[in-house]
């Protein structure tokens, strides 16, 4: 990982550079991996990622004279049951967008590709034949090899110490071998990353795992073979297979039962280290092994070889700036090192020169865990991720490992209704309410959500529906340099007066969309923030780390005190009248204002805005005080019909209003212009990103943002389906949802400038199926905002 950085550094003209190596190269984790290079991943930007080290791993060669032992074999995933099926079929879409070749393949097929394999229980298989393995020794060396080229440092038997960071930002870094003061440092001290971070007050949320793969002596069915067999990846034996020599190395993930490793710390002077061979615990999924690939049964096994793996609570690894730390960043936590150490590489080293990549790397962001995150819910979620290696995970499906970590105080009485949770950010949030109470039952199609999430969007469109929206991110940004830095930060214009409400976009200064937030001007020196919860200590550190030296300027989170109840719907002011003295009447409490008024004798800061696109308003309040204002809004809706609501219903409502969602159609390697946003980009006043905005608004566009409906079977978008004008590629979906209001299957597309007009035709690969699909003029749900108004 670090020396996959080092080398695209170089390659981006950062060469004033060092990697300093406690020992040798490689002498953590790399060694002795496997060399497994999937293609097969259900991310599109992950996907990405790995697509990347089978291009560099065949072209180091050529730039380093290093080969770097790549076998382009190919691979083939196994699935047996109808979810896996769907997920493969959604995956190969993914591929496609990626560029990556892949098929799905018939159990009647397979034996052509792998014949060693039983495949009694095969449904399908994911056929990629540019996946492969590498040596880890040789293609790391490569790497150093075309850093060094170019002229960055590597400087090894050097252990790093202690690190401070200097007044100026700057950091010194205590070495064996002497002190080092550079502009930026970079964690990718592997199982270390912990330790490495601890020195300047990092909790790293990563736990190492041992993983055990063995290698088999000679077999005489893969002796009498005339070319190399694919790597294969059996989701019953929770293993992978790929040949080594006339052999096989087999590699299960435990799917219960895994050890972790080093958690109190790992010794400094361990090096080239391997953990004690415990092969009896593979035994139950090595005999699965064995019946899928029958001539391994009789093998004897020549080596064990067992040794850590970071993971981190979702499986992804950590890229990007530390949380509150300036210029320190991460490139750690990678549980297959091999297949995203290049990749990783790359995209770091654009952030870092560039301040931007040219992928999305939210899911990547080192600050998507929060301070929540280190200790019981790293560990368990940790291990449960090596476990579910490779499990299929289901749309809507949250693991309940490591949870609760943060719940409102509305927890108990919304579970009562039958609450779905998913996890967010530490945050416990409903999704939907079962009637039945049961549990969903997970589908890549419209599974038993979709009818109860209905019932919840058409009791909001058609009375008031009431939910804890306390999973945001709120902020008050006060002092008399409060408006100077925020004006400076958004690409829109402030709330002029008091009481006002804005949507702005904060922009990098290659104008792509780094956050959103919603500010309310209170007074002109006190401004309240929201933004998604996900963006917590990204958003925090952005406001705080622009702040110019001198300004009086304070930021303070007030996320975790804070309670949202949002109540909306046409009848949502007949609710709230009956709690509050304040006028709520259209005259006095316009759309996009909000000011402090109290509920049921609860001070709240209600804001009348409404994401789900009905007359509403967000009532923030002192959490504790949660119960009783949800309560007395209970009491109060009932007579109106009111209706418990999620976050699926959220979703629908804003793909029928046509909101665009950060994260999803608002992303760091898009600018407002493709977007389709810049009607609230106010070009006549300075902003961070405005000069390559103002370009980019000249510019031929590759792609443009389109809001469309498709004509769908039983499966709407869910974001990263390919999009198709005949045989050609044209475009990518962002997110989409049944529209219960309008009877329309709608989502968000990115796509060829060509077919962005109203009614411009295309298909959608839909879980491999080509479905027809039309772009909309306007929001299929109150395109003027009536009911917004009233
Ligand atoms: C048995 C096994 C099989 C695997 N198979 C595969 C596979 O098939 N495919 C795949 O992609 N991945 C595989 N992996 C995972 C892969 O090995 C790791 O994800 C990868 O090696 C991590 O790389 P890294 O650079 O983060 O860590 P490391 O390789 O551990 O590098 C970190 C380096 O930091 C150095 N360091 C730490 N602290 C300090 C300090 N204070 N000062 C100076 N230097 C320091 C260490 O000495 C070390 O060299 C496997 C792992 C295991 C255990």
């Amino acid at each position: 990982m670090g020396v996959g950085l080092l080398y695209h550094l170089a390659h981006e003209g950062w060469t004033d550079t060092v990697l300093v190596e406690k020992d040798e190269l490689t002498s953590g984790s790399t060694w002795h991996a496997a060399g497994l290079v999937p293609h097969f991943i259900g991310s599109l930007n992950t996907a990405k990622v790995h697509a990347y080290a089978s291009d560099l791993y065949t072209r180091l060669e050529e730039e380093t004279g290093l080969n770097t032992g790549w076998h382009g074999c190919g691979a083939v995933r196994l699935a047996r049951t109808p979810d896996e099926v769907d997920w493969f079929k959604y995956v190969h879409g993914i591929l496609q967008l990626v560029g990556v070749e892949s098929h799905l393949v018939g159990p009647d097929e397979i034996p052509a590709l792998h014949p060693l394999l039983n495949v009694d229980d095969v449904a399908l298989g994911l056929h990629t034949p540019g996946d492969g393995w590498t040596d880890p020794t040789a293609a790391t060396n490569a790497m150093a090899a075309g850093a060094r080229q170019l002229g960055a440092d590597i400087v090894r038997h050097n252990r790093v110490l202690d690190m401070n960071q200097l007044p100026d930002k700057r950091w010194e870094v205590i070495t064996e071998k002497g002190r080092i003061v550079a502009e930026h440092v970079v964690n990718a001290a592997g199982t270390y990353g912990p330790q490495l971070g601890a020195m300047v007050g990092l909790e790293v949320p990563i736990v190492s795992v041992i993983h055990q793969y063995i290698v088999t002596e000679s077999i005489p069915e893969v002796l009498a073979l005339d070319k190399e067999l694919p790597v294969i990846r059996d989701p019953r034996a929770s293993c992978y297979y790929r040949q080594e020599h006339d052999g096989l190395i087999i590699g299960p993930y435990e799917t219960e039962g895994s050890k972790p490793y080093g958690v109190d710390g790992v010794d400094w002077d361990l090096t080239f280290h391997l953990t004690p061979p415990e092969v009896e615990r593979l035994l139950p999924w090595l005999d699965l092994a064995a019946q899928r690939i029958p001539a391994f049964e009789k093998a004897g096994i020549k080596q064990v070889v067992s040794g850590p793996i970071t993971h981190t609570p979702d499986a992804g690894y950590l890229m990007g700036p530390a949380p509150g730390l300036e210029n320190y960043w991460m490139c750690v936590g990678a549980s297959i090192g091999i297949t995203q150490g290049p990749g990783v590489g790359k995209y770091l080293a654009q952030w870092m020169v560039h301040g931007q990549t040219e992928i999305n790397v939210r899911e990547m962001d080192p600050r998507r865990f929060g301070p929540y995150a280190p200790g019981r819910y790293t560990y368990e979620r940790s291990l449960d991720e090596y476990h579910e290696m490779y499990q299929v995970r289901m749309p809507g499906e949250y693991r309940e490992a490591g949870r609760p970590v943060r719940k409102t105080p509305l927890y108990e009485t919304l579970d009562a209704k039958g609450a779905q949770w998913q996890e967010v950010y530490g945050w416990e949030r409903v999704q939907y309410f079962a009637p039945d109470m049961k549990p969903e039952v997970y589908s890549f199609r419209r599974g038993s959500a979709f009818e109860p999430t209905g019932a919840e969007v058409m009791g909001i469109r058609e009375r008031v529906g009431v939910a804890d929206l306390s999973a945001f991110s709120k902020y008050w940004v006060t002092g008399d340099d409060a408006a100077g830095l925020l004006d400076r930060l958004a690409a829109n214009r402030l709330p002029a007066s008091d009481g006002g409400i804005r949507l702005v976009h904060m922009l990098t200064e290659l104008g792509g969309i780094e956050s959103e937030m919603t500010i309310t001007r209170l007074a002109p020196d006190r401004f309240y923030l929201n933004s998604a919860i996900v963006a917590e200590h990204h958003d925090l550190d952005w406001l705080r780390f622009h702040i110019r030296e001198g300004e009086d300027v304070t930021v303070e989170d007030v996320t975790n005190s804070t309670g949202i109840l949002a109540v909306t719907g046409p009848r949502s002011r007949d609710v709230l009248a009956q709690l509050t003295n304040s006028d709520l009447t259209n005259r006095s409490f316009r759309w996009l204002t909000g000011k402090p008024i109290k509920v049921a004798g609860i001070e709240c800061v209600a804001l009348r805005v409404s994401y789900v696109g009905e007359l509403g308003w967000e009532l923030h309040h002192r959490l504790e005080q949660m119960v009783d204002l949800y309560d007395a809004v209970q009491e109060a809706g009932s007579e109106h019909g009111i209706v418990d609501f999620g976050s699926r219903a959220m979703n629908v409502m804003r793909i029928e209003k046509a909101y665009k969602a950060w994260g999803g159609e608002l992303t760091t390697e898009i600018t407002p212009i493709e977007a389709g946003i810049e009607r609230f980009v106010d070009f006549d006043k300075d902003f961070i990103g405005k000069e390559a905005t103002l370009k980019r608004q000249g510019e031929d566009l590759a792609m443009v943002c389109v809001y469309a409906e498709l004509d769908a079977a039983d499966a709407d978008c869910r974001g990263n389906e390919p999009v198709y004008a005949g045989d050609k590629m044209i475009g990518i979906t962002t997110g989409g949802a049944y529209g219960y209001s309008v009877g329309k299957s709608l989502f968000f597309a990115y796509v060829h400038p060509d077919y962005s007009q109203p009614g411009s035709t295309f298909s959608v690969r839909v879980l491999d199926e080509a479905r027809n699909a039309v772009v909309l003029e306007q929001a299929a749900w109150d395109p003027d905002n009536e009911r917004l108004r009233v």
